[in-house]
C-alpha cells in the first residue's frame, strides 16, 4: 500500500486528543513529501545531520520532533528550528537545550525520555533519578526550555500484557509528576508512547503522541 494510504488507516485509528508523530527517519524527503500533502505535519527524526538536510528541502511549516538520543554537540544544529525535543535523558541535556535555545531568542519543549522497559538500555532516566531531578528543581531556573511531559518505550516483546504494563508505568509517573511538580502548566500535558507495533496498547494506556514508522512509509533500509 502506499504512503497516504497507510497515513490515513493509522490516522482513523487515533481517538481526540492523540497526535501522530510520522517517523520518517531513513526515508528519503520524497516519502515525506507524499504524505505531507495528505495532511500530514509532524515528523519524527533520530539524527541531527539526516534531520538537517531534511529540514533544509522541506516545508517550513512541519513541525519536527527529535526522537532519537540526542549528543549534547548536536544541539546547536536543530536549536533554530526543532518543535520538541522528545528523548531528553540527562540534566546536563537539558542545560545544553536551554543554552542554544537562548540564542535563538526560543523557549524550546522538551519531554523527558524514561526508562520503563524491562530491556536494557543506555538510554532514558529511571524513574527514581528523574524524580530526584524534578525534586531538586534546579529546571526551573531554565527558562528557554519547557518540560512537556514524558517520552518512554515499551520492551519488544509479544506479550501484549508486559507492553501494556510498561506503558501504565510511564502514564502513572505522569500523573504523579503532573500533580507534584506540574500542577499550573498546562503545557506539561504529553505522553508520548506507541510505535508501529505497539501504539493501540499505548493509546489504551493513555498516550497523547504515537511515534509510528514502519506502518506508515515501510521497513526501513538501514544499509546505505
Ligand atoms: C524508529 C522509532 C520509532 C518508530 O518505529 P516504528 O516501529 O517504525 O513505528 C518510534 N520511536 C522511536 C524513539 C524510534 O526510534
Amino acid at each position: 500500500m502506499d504512503i497516504q494510504t497507510n497515513l490515513r488507516n493509522v490516522l482513523a485509528e487515533l481517538p481526540e486528543g492523540v497526535r501522530l508523530v510520522a517517523v520518517s527517519k531513513f526515508h528519503p524527503a520524497e516519502a515525506i513529501e507524499e504524505a505531507y500533502r495528505a495532511g500530514q505535519r509532524i515528523f519524527g527524526e533520530s539524527k541531527e545531520q539526516e534531520l538537517s538536510e531534511k529540514y533544509n528541502v522541506l516545508p517550513k511549516d512541519i513541525e519536527w520532533h527529535f526522537i532519537g538520543h540526542l549528543q549534547t554537540n548536536k544541539v546547536k544544529y536543530i536549536a533554530p528550528y526543532i518543535t520538541l525535543i522528545e528523548a531528553v535523558d540527562s540534566y546536563k541535556l537539558l542545560t545544553e537545550i536551554n543554552k542554544q535555545a537562548g540564542k535563538h531568542n526560543r523557549t524550546i519543549p522538551c519531554l523527558l525520555e524514561i526508562h520503563v522497559a524491562q530491556e536494557e538500555s543506555k538510554y532514558g532516566f529511571t524513574p527514581d533519578d528523574c524524580r530526584e531531578m524534578l525534586e531538586a528543581g534546579e529546571w526551573k531556573e531554565l527558562h528557554n526550555i519547557r518540560i512537556a511531559g514524558v517520552m518512554g518505550m515499551a520492551t519488544n516483546t509479544d506479550d501484549e500484557a508486559q507492553i501494556e504494563r510498561e506503558f501504565r508505568t510511564l502514564k502513572a509517573l505522569f500523573d504523579e509528576w503532573k500533580q507534584a511538580f506540574f500542577a499550573d502548566e498546562p503545557a506539561f500535558k504529553e505522553i508520548s508512547m506507541g510505535m508501529s507495533h505497539d501504539y493501540r496498547i499505548a493509546i489504551r494506556a493513555g498516550s497523547t503522541l504515537v511515534r509510528v514508522g514502519s506502518k506508515i512509509f515501510g521497513e526501513r533500509n538501514y544499509v546505505k
